[in-house]
């Protein structure tokens, strides 16, 4: 056991594990009640949020409705969106006043320009946008205003490893007390006892060889939250994003569908266009369609790549409207306003997580999941496009409501054990990590990828649960390291997408299986109950 001397002990009102838009919206509307801390796994920037370039769905335009968003969500959503949960995360940002009135503090200002795009499944213009880097603004907005605030806390380079929870004394269930977090400069894993803590830890797409998202995508908020005992639901809902820039020195880089938006066409090499084969919406199709097609026709002529072209409107409209994919392209060689643009699909978002009520709360008491890594029941099938940052922003309001209404009566938990590292030496073999990181997320994009069958879904239950295995056994025996939780996390996640993907029986959405092509009548969510709740 380690000495209290060596091992701090943090304690807070509220412990926010992430400094996303989920995060950081919770901490800034909890914080004139509590003393807040935000953790980031690394620089405070770097989750999806500051990526994020399309912008956030509003209804804003007098031709539009909320009747419209909802209908939209829903057929993007094949049958599996819970509709009074859309209902609930479309209303609140209806009119321009309702941004600039500050009720979403974090877009007002920024995005004042108000000039509304369209992307797939939306039939009407109204996404909201700061050119196209929108995740960019909401994030500096949001992370100014925090580190302004006397009562935040933002602590960079902190990595929570596992939740801590204890049984309540009259047997009802578990309470969530504050959490064990790998402090990455001193290399101490310190307690930070709280209240109250939310997961707002972002998406898992990290489980796949291809993604668009930064490094820390690897599902740490869902792994924490299943091993305390909390059900997730429809992880094998993984969108995969149809436009990444394919270019060997070109990390993760996202084209938006704002430029499909704005007419760019699919094209293969050869300059013919295709989408037309697979939906009459062509390129405006939702994303899983566009991604499959685009798989399908990769495959079926064995190219690396398809092109989107937008070289027909004029050059100051491209780099005035997509400032960032310009330069970006640019650094490249490809100027997008006389080259097509190669692009391949990606795993970009994660639809399932942890399964919460529309105030975050998810199976532990005083335990929230906010933003990507939570279940909501908003996006159903396949997410449309951009309604996650909308549901950021929402569900942290209702969460932070939540939370008020129950800290007066709330006291930090106590008899909490120390991190014990007695058993455990440094690790001295992270070619077991490394390795075992790439082979888990080609096993994933090969057999549990866009297009997925039960042969290769039952042989990457097998690979992954070995590989799990050998990094549980990895993680007994070592002191934690960043890259070890990360893999540790991934591979608990990778199998709970295998076990979803295995148990739907049908295709629907972003799950698609050659040997079940139909749509059933009655679909369900896949919910998975972990071991202790059992
Ligand atoms: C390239 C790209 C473009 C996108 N475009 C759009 C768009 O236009 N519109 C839209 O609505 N959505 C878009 N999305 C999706 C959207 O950006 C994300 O769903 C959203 O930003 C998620 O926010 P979040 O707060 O849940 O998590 P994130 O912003 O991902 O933040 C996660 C945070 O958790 C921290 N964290 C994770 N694990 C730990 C841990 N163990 N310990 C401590 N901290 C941890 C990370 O450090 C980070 O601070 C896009 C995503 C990408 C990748």
């Amino acid at each position: 056991m380690n000495s209290p001397a060596t091992q701090n002990q943090l304690q807070f009102d509220i412990l926010v594990i992430g400094s996303g838009a989920a995060g950081l919206t919770l901490a800034l509307k909890t914080a004139d009640f509590a003393r807040v801390a935000v953790l980031s796994k690394g620089d405070l920037n770097q989750g999806a949020t500051f990526y994020a370039q399309g912008g956030i769905a509003a209804v804003l335009d007098e031709s539009d409705s909320i009747e419209s968003h909802v209908a939209d969500t829903l057929s993007a959503g094949v049958g599996l969106c819970h509709e009074e949960i859309v209902e609930h995360i479309v209303a609140p940002f209806t009119t321009k006043e309702s941004f600039d009135r500050g009720e979403n503090e974090s877009v007002s200002g920024e995005l004042s320009s108000l000039h509304l795009t369209q992307e797939g499944g939306h039939s009407q213009r109204r996404i909201i946008h700061a050119t196209d880097a929108t995740g960019k603004a909401v994030f500096e907005t949001l992370s100014m205003r925090a580190q302004a605030h006397p009562n935040i806390e933002l602590l960079a380079d902190c990595t929570a490893v596992d939740l801590v929870t204890q049984r309540r004394e009259d047997g009802s269930g578990s309470v969530c007390v504050g959490a064990y977090v790998l402090n990455l400069k001193s290399g101490r894993v310190d307690l930070i006892k709280s209240k109250f803590v939310a997961l707002a830890t972002g998406g898992a797409s990290k489980a796949y060889l291809y993604t668009t998202n930064p490094d820390g995508a690897s599902g740490d908020g869902i792994a924490m939250a299943w091993r305390a005992g909390c059900r997730v639901a429809n992880m094998e809902f993984n969108q995969f994003h149809p436009t990444c820039l394919f270019h060997p020195h070109a990390k993760s880089f996202l084209i938006t569908e704002a430029l499909r938006g704005e007419g760019a066409t699919l094209e293969l090499p050869d300059g013919s266009r295709f989408m037309a084969t697979f939906d009459s919406r062509e390129e405006l199709a939702p994303r899983d369609i566009v991604a499959r097609a685009i798989d399908h026709e990769m495959k079926r002529l064995g190219c690396d790549c398809v092109y989107l072209n937008i070289t027909h409107k004029p050059a100051s409209f491209l780099t005035e409207h997509f400032p960032t994919i310009y330069s970006r392209c640019l650094e490249f060689g490809i100027d997008i306003t006389t080259d097509r643009i190669p692009v391949v699909p990606a795993a970009h978002y994660t639809c399932g997580g942890i399964m919460v009520n529309r105030d975050g709360e998810t199976d532990i008491d005083h335990l929230y999941a906010i933003g990507e890594t939570s279940f909501t029941g908003l996006h159903g099938a396949n997410r449309m496009a951009s309604n996650s940052l909308l549901e950021c922003f929402v569900v942290a309001f209702g969460a932070a409501k939540d939370i008020q209404s129950k800290i007066a009566l709330t006291a930090l938990g106590t008899n909490i054990d120390a991190w014990d590292e007695s058993r455990v030496r440094k690790s001295d073999n992270e070619v077991l990590v490394s390795h075992n990181w790439d082979e888990l997320r080609r096993c994933m994009w090969d057999f549990v990828g866009i297009v997925r069958n039960d042969e290769r879904l039952q042989r990457a239950e097998r690979r992954i649960n070995i590989l799990r295995e050998e990094v549980q056994a990895y993680y007994n025996k070592h002191r934690v390291t960043k890259d070890m939780l990360e893999l540790r996390n991934l591979a608990l996640v990778s199998e709970l997408i295998i076990a979803c993907a295995i148990a739907r029986k049908e295709s629907r959405g972003l799950h698609f299986t050659l040997d079940y092509p139909e749509l059933m009548t009655n679909p369900v969510d896949t919910i998975l109950t972990p071991p202790t709740l059992d």
